[in-house]
């Protein structure tokens, strides 16, 4: 799979914090499986991880922590 940003590199299977600002709090998900390209550093997420992603983060929007650090693996 070539990389749609730079059009040159390589998409490698990686992980990669996700960061969202929401009303002045901050959502911090780690571990978040996506693919890297090895030339520009873009990320890219599959369907079900975007998917998953946006229920994380709403799930979080809901408590209105200052800072939330989720881990990707371990959100329920
Ligand atoms: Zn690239």
């Amino acid at each position: 799979m070539m990389c749609m940003y730079c059009k040159g590199g390589e998409l490698i299977e990686s992980t990669t914090t996700h960061v969202v600002k929401y009303k002045g709090s901050l959502i911090i998900v780690e571990n978040v499986p996506c693919l890297e390209c090895d030339q520009c550093g873009e990320t890219y997420f599959s369907d079900d991880v975007a998917k998953r992603l946006e229920e994380i983060v709403n799930s979080v929007k809901k408590l209105a922590t200052k800072i939330s650090i989720i881990d990707y693996a371990n959100a329920a």
